[in-house]
């Protein structure tokens, strides 16, 4: 082996796995296969140091399957950071299942990929994610025990969205007390993009708030619907990035703040939703930085959903859970002065904190 640099495109093609840009030291990856119901799955598992790894299986039409791995390596990564942040006994995993969850999710493939959840023993815990409902995680729970996000009925706390908005609310007050000096959110212009079960949610605190908030989705019935609920505008151009605005919070799709967009951007703090904001944490926090916006990191304030389906394992209550999610807004302003402070990014302070955490316990073991 030679210690000279490899370029890293020459690294994937060497190492096409422990080589991927998204690989980072997870623990295992599985890759599921089942002919008879054309079950295409990967569950990846990236650190399950503080507890088992928990996150949502995501159905998705990916254009190849190196993007579900690409996909699965950066979400799980995610979790990881994301429970260690929030305080959870929780490892990071995700899964993903390669096809059209409106036409080619069919009981039978969610049973076989609820046999391969429970053949890993309760190393990976699944639960929602986007092309999943509670009725999925319900049939799940008939072949395996390790599965959250159940319905009431079933033990289960109920939609997770509405509290993940509360998290995203909270962390957004915290990064405008730190940027304003007021947390106070009337009069501030907000564009909310992709207005789905958190959006929507969040559209409606916004509103509640006298925040003058722009919708932008690209579902027009959707649109007009939230529109005439909450008195709020829909964003008719084609640019959001380039608008003046005050909060821009993703909430629809992750890597919508890279190289194209950065350079647009004329807003004061990036806060939402969507998981893996920056399509290159490191470079893009950075770039972030230097241009003076504040971003409150994903990770950290779209928490509220896994708190929500942890209460499930641990079974504290509706009130706990709201106490554990509203306290977002202290960890935002704590990591937004940590990074000022310390002359950091966002990312690598609110990084820093989980790392320490995982780190901490390890030593520990
Ligand atoms: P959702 O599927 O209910 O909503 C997503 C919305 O985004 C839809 O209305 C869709 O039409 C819209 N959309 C898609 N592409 C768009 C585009 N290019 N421009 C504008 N809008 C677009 O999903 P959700 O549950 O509301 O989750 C939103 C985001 O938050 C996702 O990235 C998800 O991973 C993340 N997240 C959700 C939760 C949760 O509890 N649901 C928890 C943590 C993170």
């Amino acid at each position: 082996m030679t210690t000279e640099i490899i370029d890293k495109n020459e690294l994937h093609k060497m190492d096409p796995v422990f080589g991927q840009e998204s690989f980072d030291n997870h623990e295992q990856i599985v890759f599921c296969n089942d002919k008879d119901t054309g079950l295409k799955a990967i569950i990846g598992i990236h650190n399950t140091v503080l507890g088992p790894s928990l996150g949502g299986t995501r159905m998705w039409n990916y254009t190849s399957e190196w993007d579900a791995l690409n996909d699965v390596l950066r979400l799980s990564r995610g979790m990881t950071y994301k429970s260690a942040i929030s305080g959870l006994n929780l490892g990071g995993g995700k899964a993903v299942i390669i096809g059209d969850a409106k036409t080619q999710k069919t009981p039978e493939l969610m049973l076989k990929f609820g046999e391969f959840v429970n053949s890993l023993g309760g190393k990976y815990i699944t639960a929602e994610d986007v092309g999943m409902q509670t009725s999925d995680m319900d049939l799940v729970r008939t072949v395996t025990p390790y599965v959250t996000g159940l319905s009431e009925s079933l033990g289960g706390k109920g939609n997770p969205s509405p509290i993940t908005a509360y998290g995203v609310f909270m962390g957004m007050k915290g990064a405008a007390q730190f940027t304003f000096g007021s947390d106070d959110l009337e009069g501030k212009v907000v564009y909310v993009q992709g207005i789905g079960n958190v959006g929507e949610a969040l559209v409606e605190r916004l509103s509640k708030d006298g925040a003058k908030v722009f919708i932008s989705d690209i579902n027009r019935d959707k649109l007009e619907e939230v529109r005439d609920k909450y008195n709020v505008k829909i964003y008719e151009g084609n640019d959001l990035y380039s608008e003046e605005m005050d909060i821009y919070a993703p909430c629809a799709l992750g890597a919508t703040v890279n190289d194209q967009t950065i350079g647009k951007l004329k807003t004061k703090i990036i806060a939402g939703a969507a998981n893996n904001q920056l399509a290159v944490e490191q470079k893009h926090g950075k770039m972030l930085r230097d241009k003076g916006i504040i971003w409150a990191p994903d990770f950290l304030i779209n928490a509220g959903g896994v708190i929500n389906v942890y209460a499930e394992l641990e079974n504290y209550d509706r009130k706990e859970i709201m106490r554990k999610t509203e306290h977002i807004y202290d960890t935002t302003l704590e990591i937004l002065k940590n990074a000022a402070d310390n002359s950091i990014t966002t990312y690598q302070a609110a990084y820093n904190i989980a790392q320490a955490r995982i780190d901490e316990r390890k030593n520990q073991k």
